[in-house]
């Protein structure tokens, strides 16, 4: 698993991402195409989730700027 940094999470410390589940592609792809539109076509497994507490981030593997949160309840 990778230990990235997370701009959502409290504290300066890395934290730790895994891959999207396949119930999360679609809900990332609207959160993160809102608000990076240069992404399409989203393409999920470049992405990210962290997995800190409740924290409902995600990003890009190779650039941790881009990136949304989940809606709640994911
Ligand atoms: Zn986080």
């Amino acid at each position: 698993m990778p230990w990235v940094r997370c701009p959502t999470c409290p504290g300066s410390d890395l934290k730790w991402f895994r891959d999207l589940e396949e119930k999360e592609y679609g809900p990332a792809e609207l959160a993160v195409l809102a608000l990076f539109p240069e992404e399409t076509p989203f393409r999920p497994a470049a992405y990210q989730r962290c997995t800190r507490g409740s924290c409902r981030r995600v990003q890009r593997k190779d650039r941790w700027k881009t990136g949304a949160s989940l809606p709640e309840g994911l």
